[in-house]
């Protein structure tokens, strides 16, 4: 799954949003998130992303906070 990470924070950008053909980004407190169980790991949002925020789970332990923040944030909804 991909994964939002600190830098959308407060980033007004929709690009990736659009792009997702299964529409698994919800909204966060003050960020975007995607929900890990819905993504396909497709990866067109990546560069859509004009602050580079989203990334790959694949990138180590770093991102557990991030994940279990978009996981909590996506299933509100
Ligand atoms: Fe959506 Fe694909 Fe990005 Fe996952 S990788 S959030 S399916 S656009």
């Amino acid at each position: 799954t991909y994964v939002v990470t600190e830098d959308c924070i407060a980033c007004k950008h929709m690009d990736c949003v659009e792009v997702c053909p299964v529409d698994c980004f919800y909204e966060g407190e003050n960020f975007l998130v995607i929900h890990p169980d819905e993504c396909i790991d497709c990866g067109v949002c990546e560069p859509e992303c004009p602050v580079e925020a989203i990334v790959p789970d694949v990138d180590g332990p770093d991102l557990d906070f991030w994940i279990e923040l978009n996981r909590k944030y996506a299933e509100v909804w």
